[in-house]
């Protein structure tokens, strides 16, 4: 009988004939020996650069709007399996919500939170740890370490122009791709797979760029994460400092975030407030809300925003609000993603989506793409994407109801941005030109200025984000605004505090500090 000695080094010796483990091993020895790899403690990387906003340009085809990042640190615990990253990023573009942002995430093993200016740490969602532990393994020594722990599976050595890869399945059953120069045997990459109600599956590649020598081993200079949507990048990070084994500091998760109950997803609740005859504005919890108009014998809906979760939502209580008649039609104001997340959701129930001609291709790209990862509403049930054009104006009218679409001119936000005019009750909808929780106004007066030319000097606007306004309500917090900017965020509390409820203004003000 073989002794369980002989068993463990055959299993050792199988694992390294591999062509699997052999590139494994001279990628380590490129990068400073196996030995050097296992006794790493610590990594920290301190660098600046950009971090492109994708889904929020101006026009589908212009260039990402950036988030200057201009402090970035990533500590990594390898030995404790955490990490934290801090960065500090500035809106390099016009932006209504708090532009100057500090982000502290950390990882502990399965437990991923978030520690605010004052040091106070909050859970993360659950879906931030999967998240995390991919952006731990974006680092050549990171995944080296984690291809060699016994229980990482390696598969499918190939090679690729001047590239060889592996796939790594790591102990914690994530999936990547690891690239290996074919020449200097260095990693050149990881790709992994997410996703997102936007694009479906998400392809995305770190690549590992100007090697520098660090206390015996090589490290990247340039970290540049790309994903396989337009070729964006998402992220770019000049590192200005590699340090090994130097403080990782305290990243372990307090116990009382570690008892803490992870954030649920969001779930949606819609309030149908019947506005007048025929028109409908569906308040919903989140960010974002719809309206809807009854034509003789359809519903239309201005917006499916936010996520196929909202979308879902929003249809149920259309539906409900009017069950008589089918909802077939949905008006998208713009492509941008928080105003896009249940496009696909839309495709899949087979509405016909009306918004400005220019978006067409953009949005059949988005309806395009595979959900593998998270197969969603449309991966479930493909279905054709059906498109309505419409450029300066368009008339939606029959016997029931009558609903004018105009785009904005020169508005600095969207150059493509349709809003919906209802001529027989004088009621606007629009999104992203004005809402009462903003801390700043940036494109209000080009707003202003479109409703003069356009004569829509509304009653009532029913808005995607906020509460419905008169014109007269919307003008006297912008010239409020105009004389005490600084001032700005308490006046819209105050506001809130005689308006409808303003629960999303705490909330909206934390958003971007939290991935
Ligand atoms: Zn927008
Ligand atoms: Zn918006």
């Amino acid at each position: 009988m073989r002794s369980i000695l002989g068993m463990v080094l055959t299993a050792i010796l199988i694992r390294a004939q591999t062509p699997e483990m052999a590139l494994i091993q001279s990628a380590a020895g490129a990068l400073g020996g196996l030995d050097r790899i296992r006794t790493v403690k610590t990594l920290v990387i301190e660098g600046a650069g950009t971090n492109p906003n994708v889904g929020q340009n101006r026009n589908p085809d212009d260039p990402l709007p950036d988030w200057k990042v201009t402090e970035y640190k990533k500590t990594i615990d390898l030995a404790a399996g955490r990490m934290r990253i801090q960065q500090h990023r500035q809106a390099e573009f016009a932006f209504s919500m708090a532009n100057d942002v500090r982000q502290n995430m950390v990882l502990d093993g399965d437990t991923a939170f978030n520690v605010d200016a004052s040091g106070k740490a909050v859970r993360a969602p659950q879906a931030a740890v999967r998240d995390r532990r991919i952006e731990m393994l974006a680092n050549p020594v990171a995944i080296l370490r984690a291809a060699l722990d016994p229980g990482a599976r390696l598969s499918h050595f190939r090679t690729e122009a001047k590239l060889q890869l592996v796939d790594v399945t790591t102990a914690q059953g994530d999936e990547l791709t690891l690239a290996i120069d074919a020449t200097t045997h260095l990693p050149a990459s990881v790709r992994w797979l997410s996703s997102s109600d936007n694009l479906g599956d998400i392809h995305n590649e770190t690549f590992f760029q100007d090697y520098e020598t660090v206390s015996g081993l090589q490290l990247p200079k340039h970290y540049l994460t790309k994903i396989d949507f337009r070729n964006y990048t998402t992220a770019d990070i000049h590192v200005s400092k590699n340090i090994v084994d130097g403080d990782a500091g305290n990243l372990a998760a307090p116990a009382d975030v570690r008892a803490a109950a992870p954030p649920p997803p969001p779930t949606f609740k819609v309030n149908p407030v019947h506005v007048a005859d025929g028109v409908w504005w569906l308040q919903s919890t989140g960010n974002h809300s719809s309206a809807m108009y009854e034509f003789a014998d359809h519903l239309t809906m201005f917006e499916a925003p936010a996520s196929a979760a909202q979308a879902h939502a929003l249809f149920d209580a259309a539906r409900a609000a009017v069950p008589s008649k089918p909802l077939t039609e949905i008006i998208i104001s713009h492509h941008h993603f928080d105003h896009t997340g249940g496009l696909r959701t839309v495709v899949a129930e087979g509405l016909t989506i009306i918004s400005h001609m220019d978006n067409e291709q953009f949005f059949r790209e988005l309806a395009a793409r595979p959900a593998t990862l998270h197969p969603d509403d449309l991966a479930k049930h493909p279905m054709p994407l059906k498109f309505r054009g419409v450029g300066e104006r368009a008339v939606l009218k029959d016997s029931a109801m009558e609903v004018d679409l105009y785009q904005l001119k020169d508005n600095i936000h969207s150059g493509l941005m349709l809003v919906a005019w209802v001529p027989r009750y004088r009621f606007l909808s629009q999104s992203d030109m004005f809402d009462a929780y903003w801390y700043r106004f940036l494109w209000t007066d080009n707003y202003f200025a479109n409703l003069d030319r356009l004569h829509l000097h509304f009653d009532k606007d029913l808005p995607v984000h906020g509460r419905i306004m008169t014109y007269d309500e919307e003008y006297a917090i912008v010239q409020k605004y105009k004389k005490s900017p600084d001032d700005y965020s308490a006046a819209a509390m105050r506001f809130c505090a005689y308006g409808a409820p303003c629960s999303g203004f705490p909330a909206r003000q934390n958003k971007d500090a939290a991935r």
